[in-house]
């Protein structure tokens, strides 16, 4: 069986990315943490999903698994849709939706919207 990472809407692309990586600090704009900022502390472009530092948290009744692995109650944090958060301006602190910049290198790269600062160093 075929496991499909397909979500309804989304078009197919080969080279799935996110506006957003892997320890970037990010503010959630909508839902339940709304206003919380935090790190991405995963990021799943094909499923257009990040996990974010102490947002979302669900809590999962394990049981134990023998030795090494008890049970217990465990707090972790769930993807949410990337669409939910924004990048923040390591600069001016302000969430940004990010621009993008050809330096003179030719290099592509993420700016901030609002005080030009780039993202990427
Ligand atoms: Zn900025």
């Amino acid at each position: 069986m075929q496991r499909s990472f397909k979500r309804s809407g989304r078009k197919d692309q080969t080279n799935p990315k996110l506006h957003v990586r892997r320890d970037d600090t990010v503010v959630v704009i909508t839902g339940e943490s709304k206003g919380r900022q935090g790190k991405v502390m995963k990021a799943f472009p094909k499923l257009g999903r990040v996990v974010v530092e102490g947002v979302a948290i669900v809590t999962k009744h394990q049981k134990a698994r023998g030795q090494g692995m008890p049970g217990g109650i465990i707090h972790k944090e769930a993807a949410i849709d990337a669409s939910n958060v924004l990048l923040v301006c390591p600069r001016c602190g302000k969430a940004t939706r990010g621009a993008h910049t050809v330096g003179a290198d030719g290099v592509k790269s993420r700016a901030c919207k609002k005080c030009g600062a780039m993202i990427d160093a």
